[in-house]
């Protein structure tokens, strides 16, 4: 028979890995929904157009890594590789210009990128995103880059640090890749064969080379940071000013080319001490074209996505609290129709119940109350008892409703 196998960079997310996904959504739904970010969905395949002109036909993302498959009418479609190119559909399509702006949005589900799976890297992967969508205001890049630090420091991802710069607007990024490419020609002899091959189309890559030669022609090359109009880089300087006045530390790195075709102005990556290749938690950036690109009317928006993986990588495995649990055990497993039915009642109640399910010993299930953490067991057999697991004692219990009683007494102490 044929072993099959979770698909090649994709993985089974198991208990308790699962509960603390979900309990890391919780927390970026919490820190978001204070801050006026309302959640919403996309489906999981577009039209593959969409990412093509959204994310941009020269990036890796599109010309190596989208999944992407014809449905019966020939249809090209595309498994998302990353959030914000739907929900910018998503706005123009459901017409919230309309809506007092900015629209402020967050979302979390599988992504898809064809990538060489590692550690950190797979082909399916959860991201939590955030965007707002219909106003260029400052206040909104330094805001979308603090909540993302307070989601990072409330799901307890340890140390990283923030990568800060601004792009302008792409004709000034345009001019300044004209005049990259011009700098690092005059100097071909000391480039990389790789850098010298991709001159042409992305000499921005030069940035990442680890080639010593090129990184020493880099060190001293123009930078884009530099070339900002006095609008652009009123922008930029606003958004440090807010961040400087929340006591966030960051980092300008005029070298942070991020790999979406989309970006203008703000663009930022955090950085997670503790992981090692993969170290990238989350970033994100300003896209003030990418609605008009894709038919829309000219709307300013900005965001970010994190990665969930990375997030509970970096976090650890520190233990997720369990709520109090009631363990219902039999002396006389012909008791088991009363045990199910308290069980209901107790659970009606509030409390967490598990009870015996497998047929243990009546010893085998007291070892499984310890394993689920029961604060409370109840065992069924001729009477009804009670058993405090912290305190030891043991009390007999006439009615259902006697066991209530005890079982409330105990969740108080
Ligand atoms: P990006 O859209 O590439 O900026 O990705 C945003 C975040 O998503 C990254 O910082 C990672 O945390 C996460 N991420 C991106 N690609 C992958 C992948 N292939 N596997 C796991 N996480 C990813």
């Amino acid at each position: 028979m044929k072993k099959f196998q979770a698909a090649r960079g994709t993985v089974d997310v198991l208990p308790p890995d699962a509960r603390r996904r979900l309990r890391l959504v919780e927390i970026a739904g919490d820190v978001l929904g204070r801050a006026g970010y309302e959640p919403m969905e996309t489906p999981v395949f577009e039209d593959t157009e969409l990412f093509a002109r959204g994310v941009g036909p020269s990036t890796d993302i599109v010309q190596k890594e989208m999944f992407t498959f014809e449905d019966k009418a020939g249809r090209s479609l595309t498994l998302r590789p990353e959030a914000t190119a739907g929900i910018s559909r998503a706005y123009i399509e459901h017409g919230m210009h309309k809506l007092p702006q900015p629209v402020k949005v967050w979302t979390a589900g599988p992504f898809f990128r064809h990538e060489a799976p590692q550690a950190g890297r797979f082909r399916q992967f959860t991201q939590i995103d955030a965007e707002a969508l219909g106003s260029d205001d400052p206040t909104l890049d330094a805001e979308l880059i603090l909540l993302l630090a307070e989601i990072f420091e409330k799901a307890g991802t340890g140390p990283s640090h923030l990568r800060l710069s601004s792009l302008g607007t792409p004709e000034t990024r345009a001019d300044y890749v004209d005049e990259l490419r011009t700098y690092l020609r005059a100097r071909e002899g000391e480039l990389s064969e790789e850098v010298r091959g991709r001159l042409e189309h992305n000499p921005l890559r030069a940035f990442d080379a680890d080639h010593p030669g090129t990184q020493a022609v880099m060190a001293a090359a123009p930078r884009l940071v530099d070339r900002l109009t006095t609008e652009d880089a009123d922008h930029f300087a606003e958004v440090r000013a807010l961040l400087d006045a929340a006591g966030l530390a960051y980092e300008i790195d005029a070298t942070l080319v991020r790999g979406l075709d989309y970006y203008t102005r703000t663009v930022f990556e955090f950085v997670s001490e503790r992981l090692g290749a993969q170290a990238a938690l989350g970033g994100g950036g300003r896209y003030d074209g990418l609605v008009e690109e894709l038919g829309g009317p000219p709307t300013p928006g900005v965001g970010w996505a994190a990665g969930l993986e990375r997030m509970l990588l970096a976090a650890g495995d520190e233990d997720l609290e369990r709520a109090p649990t009631v363990f219902i055990s039999y002396a006389d497993p012909g008791r088991a129709r009363a045990g199910f039915v308290l069980a209901r009642e107790l659970r009606q109640a509030g409390y967490r119940v598990e009870s015996e399910q497998a047929g243990r010993s009546l010893k085998g299930q007291f070892k499984q109350a310890d394993r689920v953490g029961a604060f409370v067991t109840v065992i069924l057999g001729d009477s009804i008892e009670v058993k405090d697991m912290d305190t030891g004692t043991q009390r007999v219990a006439d009615t259902p409703a006697e066991v209530l009683e005890m079982v409330r007494e105990a969740a108080e102490r």
